[in-house]
């Protein structure tokens, strides 16, 4: 959600109260104390659900491209967790012919293993 800062009816600076000379509508006495205002302002908002989402899907992919840059492809649930990784985040799932399912991360794919815990990396190719 963004939030403009409300309308300033009275004549003093919304980051340091001080007295206003200039016209109406004026919020700041300067340029500093608006960046100051909006860089404040935009550190105590929470992030959106969207930020928060798009955020973690980008971990997700992250930690799954090092993986396997590395080439380690035989993953571990619990690793994987403890590195940030979340699995109630994908782009895409399905099942695979055996009905095992698989996790879509964009061009990255997490296959169940019969082993409890265990996900196979693979990439995408085109
Ligand atoms: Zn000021």
């Amino acid at each position: 959600m963004i939030s403009k800062p409300q309308k300033n009816n009275s004549t003093k600076c919304l980051e340091c109260g001080k007295k206003l000379p200039g016209r109406i509508g004026q919020k700041y006495c300067n340029p500093n104390c608006k960046a100051a205002f909006h860089y404040r302002n935009s550190k105590l908002k929470e992030p959106s659900i969207y930020t928060k989402i798009v955020n973690q899907l980008k971990l997700n992919r992250r930690i799954l491209k090092q993986h396997y840059l590395s080439g380690k492809l035989k993953l571990d649930k619990e690793i994987l967790i403890s590195e940030g990784y979340d699995f109630f985040y994908f782009t895409q799932t399905g099942k695979d012919k055996n009905g095992k399912p698989f996790f879509v991360l964009f061009e990255f794919y997490l296959h169940e293993l019969k082993e409890a815990g265990k996900y196979k990396l693979t990439i995408w190719h085109n």
